[in-house]
């Protein structure tokens, strides 16, 4: 059986499994909500980070969130998505951690959540943690310590 702290993988930096932010995917908060479907559906994710011009980090943005925000009684009102911006509907509860933070708490934040923001100590955005590239990391680790043991 693997003992995953005799192992390194607890102790990696979590900023070595980043995606960098010039390589994320985002909006501004002052973005209309037909430029954000844009960018969403470009990019072909379904929430991503929504920043201010000084690169903070502000909350989330999904295609789910904005339908449901031009969703009227008895039909979708395409036309309030020239009209409506992010920050008006973005979702302000954002799974975010400081750059320092260990990966054993990055593991426990990603059970929740496809992917967790990193903020640098000066609150600004530095990039994501996909759920998708911590669990590869892991299966590696995993095969190399299998490896090992035969
Ligand atoms: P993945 O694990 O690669 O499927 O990514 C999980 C989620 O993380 C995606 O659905 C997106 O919401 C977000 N994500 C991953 N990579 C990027 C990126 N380059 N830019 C923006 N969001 C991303």
């Amino acid at each position: 059986m693997i003992n995953l702290h005799s192992g390194e993988f607890l102790q990696l930096n979590i900023v070595d499994l980043m995606i960098p932010s010039e390589r994320v995917a985002h909006v501004q908060i002052g973005n209309n909500l037909e430029h954000a479907l844009l960018v969403l559906t470009k990019s072909g994710y379904t929430a991503i980070p929504v920043l201010d011009p000084h690169y903070k980090l502000h909350g989330l943005i999904s295609t789910p969130i904005i339908m449901e925000s031009i969703l009227g009684l008895e039909r979708i009102e395409f036309e309030k998505l020239e009209e409506k911006h992010v920050e008006e509907v973005m979702n302000k509860s954002v799974p975010r951690v400081k750059t320092n933070e260990s990966m054993k708490v990055c593991l426990e934040l990603l059970v929740n959540h496809p992917f967790l923001c990193l903020e640098a100590e000066n609150g600004f955005f530095e990039g994501i943690l996909p759920r998708s590239t911590v669990l590869n990391r892991l299966n590696k680790h995993i095969k190399m310590m299998n490896r090992k043991a035969t």
